[in-house]
């Protein structure tokens, strides 16, 4: 967003800015502190925003601290993500009744609120694009989907202190948000007065900001000035020079395809407990299955979509047995899936670089250094 005019908001600014996107209609959803972890919730206020909080996060380890400033974005992404509000958890496929001798069959509705996510950071808005590949884009889209992403708005947030399992660097997707978003914002460094510039991404967003400015009193809102495209510029380059993690991704896929039988996979799957945190807080992973619900009576019945993991047994079986019957099959399986045989499917790779697979891993294990382990055995 080098090369973007900008506008300055002020704390009110930013505050009527949530207000306007509630009054065309969106519920704003932002990050919020709740239970010790920062979550995404439905918001109305600045005053909702985690003010002056950190994070710290490490393999299998997150806590939030007092940063000692007002910052309102000074941490990164909690254990959530934004999957579940596009991509829910558990979604209603259709619901059918007995009605004498005949079923009645009636499809699910499809309940997509219209929702502006305000905070979005570069890794996760990659992750958005990959599932728009992966569920709007291909032969046979998700309605539900589609629907939901259509009745999206986004509001990015460039990184300012990156967490200590960050890795998007490496991976091309961050600090500094570069598409998907409607208004992107940057935290501008302390000065005597809390500023944040705002760039346009669409149409949309540009006619939001319009309004924004025209509708702006006093000096909440005010046109960026150099300095401060330079200042937020510098914001991301320094994001950038902080990354808590990297992964050499040179040659990864062909380096996974080569060693399908490399002992490392053992090895993490003597600490892998296949509990699946891994695939359920990851922002790319989709893999689901289907649940048939019916009642005592076998008068009504439902089908569910649910998410799904490849670190659980069932999920490979295949009439009379799992073809991946072992945990090291089944980290090989996710990891390769990620790295090397997405890029085949869907032109990306699967990982973004957001590090909450290594956070909320209870044991600890480290995507990037399950690769390094494999990487430092052919050199
Ligand atoms: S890698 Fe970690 S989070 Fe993933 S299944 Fe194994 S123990 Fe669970
Ligand atoms: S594999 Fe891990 S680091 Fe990569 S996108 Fe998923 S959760 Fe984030």
């Amino acid at each position: 967003m080098d090369d973007i005019r900008g506008t300055v908001l002020l704390l009110p600014g930013l505050q009527s800015l949530i207000d306007l996107l509630r009054a065309r209609g969106w519920a704003v959803v932002g990050p919020t502190v709740r239970d010790g972890v920062v979550v995404h919730a439905e918001i109305e206020s600045v005053d909702q925003l985690p003010r002056g909080v950190g994070d710290l996060q490490d393999g299998g380890s997150y806590r939030l601290r007092h940063r000692g400033d007002e910052k309102l974005f000074g941490y990164v992404g909690g254990p959530q993500g934004w999957k579940s509000l596009l991509f829910p958890s558990r979604e209603l496929m259709w619901s059918g009744r007995r009605v004498g001798t005949e079923v009645e069959v009636e499809p699910a509705v499809v309940d997509a609120p219209r929702l502006a996510l305000f905070g979005v950071r570069s890794c996760d808005l990659h992750a958005i694009g990959i599932h728009d590949q992966v569920l709007a884009k291909r032969a046979v889209p998700d309605p539900a989907y589609v629907t939901r992403r259509e009745a999206t708005f986004i509001v990015a947030v460039t990184c300012s202190d990156p967490g200590g399992t960050c890795f998007c660097v490496s991976m091309g997707t961050g600090p500094v948000p570069d598409r998907g978003f409607d208004l992107a914002l940057t935290e501008l460094p302390d000065q005597d007065v809390h500023r944040f510039l705002v760039v346009p991404g669409s149409d949309r967003g540009e006619e939001v900001l319009e309004e924004l400015t025209t509708r702006a009193e006093g000096d909440e809102v005010l046109n960026a000035a150099r300095a401060d495209r330079a200042a937020a510029r510098e914001v991301g380059a320094a994001a950038a020079q902080r990354m808590g993690r990297s992964l050499n991704t040179d040659g990864l896929r062909d380096l996974l395809y080569a060693n399908a039988a490399h002992p490392q996979w053992d090895d993490v799957a003597s600490r892998c407990l296949a509990c699946t945190n891994c695939t359920l807080v990851c922002p790319t992973c989709f893999c689901t299955s289907v649940d048939d619900v019916s009642d005592l009576t076998g008068s009504t019945t439902a089908r569910w979509r649910v998410w799904d993991s490849c670190f659980t047994n069932d999920f490979s079986y295949l009439h009379g047995g799992s073809v991946r019957p072992s945990v090291s099959s089944r980290y090989r399986q996710w990891a390769t899936h990620k790295l090397a045989s997405w890029v085949d499917q869907f032109g990306t790779s699967g990982c973004v670089g957001c590090g909450r697979c290594i956070t909320w891993c209870p044991a600890a294990i480290d995507i990037t250094a399950e690769v390094a382990a494999i990487r430092s055995g052919e050199d």
